[in-house]
């Protein structure tokens, strides 16, 4: 189970304030030490972790807690919000077009799950908010994504705009919301092209994608079991694209946590929507307050 080894040490060690009715400076200082160590070995970001840490030291050395000698509970609920904030805070929803098509690109490395959820997500939007989403395969480079799509949008029974691979993404981007306005299709999800790792070809050709298609959101979609890599990649597309949301994958899989507690610090876009598993259906809206409780039990 994804967060398992975090979830294990920080509930051991809030365990250990929860009943007191006093807590004092060294309890805080002895408990933080646990919990930074914690969230370093399940893989988050250094520096997001000391200043997390900085903050709650804060709050709970400070007028909140002990100098109103309240209990232990008051801790650990400073720790829950400080959690819940580092991953986001508020539910962040996927953006609307006041004028359809409300056009979605989605962008990732190769192996991500960037084709798995252009479908889940359209299947989303379709069942939860009763959209009618086109998909575009505009991954030409990777063997059988475009094919790998059209499977998925049969699944669906919906409709998968494709050129073929000898066409440039950037056409296909084009033509694909041209079609979707003739159609009334409300929603344009684009499966870009990945690559195993960032170039500059990869970008320039993102670029000029998002140029063409005027995204009203650009979906970075990254592997949750990649930790501090994923938090690396997320930063990379940010600075050469302005990403304003990313999806983590396989958070179904034994994660250690690392990029969900990162990912939205460092590049201070939200984490949209997580995924759970490979079916179609199991992409879930990411909350961060429920995460946080699932981490502190
Ligand atoms: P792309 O190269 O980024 O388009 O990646 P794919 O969409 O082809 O996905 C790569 C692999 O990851 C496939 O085997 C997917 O079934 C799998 N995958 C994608 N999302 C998830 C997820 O949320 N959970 C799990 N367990 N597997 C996933």
């Amino acid at each position: 189970m994804a967060f398992e080894g975090l979830a294990e040490r920080l509930q051991s060690t809030m365990q250990k304030i929860r009943g007191k009715g006093k807590v004092s400076e060294a309890d805080v200082k002895e408990m933080m030490r646990e919990v930074r160590l914690a969230l370093l070995e399940a893989d988050v970001n250094f520096k997001v972790v000391k200043e997390f840490i900085a903050r709650v030291k804060e709050r709970a050395i400070g007028q909140e807690v002990l100098k109103s000698l309240t209990p232990g509970q008051q801790v650990i609920k400073v720790v829950n919000e400080e959690l819940t904030a580092l991953m986001g805070g508020e539910q962040s929803k996927i953006a609307v077009a006041n004028k359809p098509p409300t056009v979605v690109m989605m962008v990732g490395l190769q192996g991500a799950g960037k084709t798995t959820t252009t479908a889940k997500l359209a299947n989303h939007l379709r069942k939860k908010h009763n959209r009618t989403p086109m998909l575009v395969a505009a991954d030409i480079y990777r063997p059988a994504a475009i094919k790998q799509l059209e499977t998925l949008g049969k699944q669906l029974s919906m409709p998968v705009f494709s050129l073929g691979d000898q066409v440039s993404p950037v056409q296909i981007a084009e033509e694909a919301i041209k079609k979707a306005k003739e159609e009334h299709n409300d929603y344009v999800i684009i499966d870009t092209a990945g690559r195993l790792h960032i170039d500059e070809e990869l970008m320039d050709e993102l670029k000029q994608v998002k140029e063409i298609a005027k995204p009203d959101e650009i979906l970075l979609v990254v592997d949750a079991m990649t930790g501090q890599d994923a938090v690396n990649v997320a930063e990379s597309f940010n600075e050469q694209l302005d990403i304003t949301g990313v999806v983590l994958t396989k958070l179904d899989g034994d994660t250690r946590g690392g990029a969900a507690l990162s990912v939205k610090s460092v590049t201070n876009t939200p984490i949209k929507f997580a995924g759970m598993g490979e079916k179609v259906d199991q992409l879930e809206p990411f909350h961060p307050e429920r995460m946080a409780s699932r981490i502190l039990g």
